[in-house]
């Protein structure tokens, strides 16, 4: 089955984490096997034009698809992930919320000098952690070779602040 056949299988939560916001639940389509199937072999897919030599997760939903799109294709998985997680020295990030402001962190040693990297995380929304993780590639030294999401909330104009690569997401809403 393709990935149009399993679309149900993401639920609308209202008013989570906060009232005004409809969250996009994923956790239904990754406990079907053949759903995270295809969502993983159009991920793969979808960027393969990107030329990446890097698989860039976003903590936590976009390790779910970055470690096994790595995998299948035999490349590497490097992980961003929020304060004090990771345990050796690191690059900050810091970026702008709604409301205050939120960091992000890679370990300074993750991205080599002129790694094509391609960043990857379940839901583009506002845009402001995938431009985040984007920015901590270009610090150390890598370079962007496109942005890969499962989900992008149109409205939202994420893409909007990711103009120096390319874009893909399997589902608009
Ligand atoms: P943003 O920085 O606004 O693009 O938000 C992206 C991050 O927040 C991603 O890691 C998403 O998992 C999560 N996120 C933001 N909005 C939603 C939403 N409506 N439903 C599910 N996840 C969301």
């Amino acid at each position: 089955m393709r990935l149009e056949d399993h679309l149900h299988l993401i639920r609308n939560v209202p008013d989570f984490p906060k009232p005004g916001i409809l969250f996009k639940d994923i956790t239904p389509m990754l406990a079907h096997g053949p759903a995270l199937r295809a969502c993983i072999d159009d991920m793969i897919d979808g960027t393969a034009g990107f030329k990446a030599d890097v698989i860039l997760g976003i903590e936590s939903r976009g390790f779910l698809f970055a470690a096994p799109m790595a995998y299948a294709t035999a490349r590497g998985v490097i992980l961003v992930r929020k304060p004090g997680k990771l345990p050796a020295r690191v690059v900050k990030q810091e970026y702008a919320l709604e409301y205050g402001t939120d960091t992000i962190e890679i370990h300074a040693d993750a991205v080599r000098q002129g790694d094509r990297v391609v960043i990857i995380d379940d839901v583009l929304a506002t845009g402001g952690t995938a431009r985040a993780a984007a920015d901590l590639v270009l610090k150390c030294g890598g370079t962007i070779a496109g942005y890969g999401f499962l989900g992008e909330i149109g409205f939202l104009e994420g893409r909007k602040r990711l103009t120096d690569a390319p874009v893909i997401s399997l589902i608009r809403w």
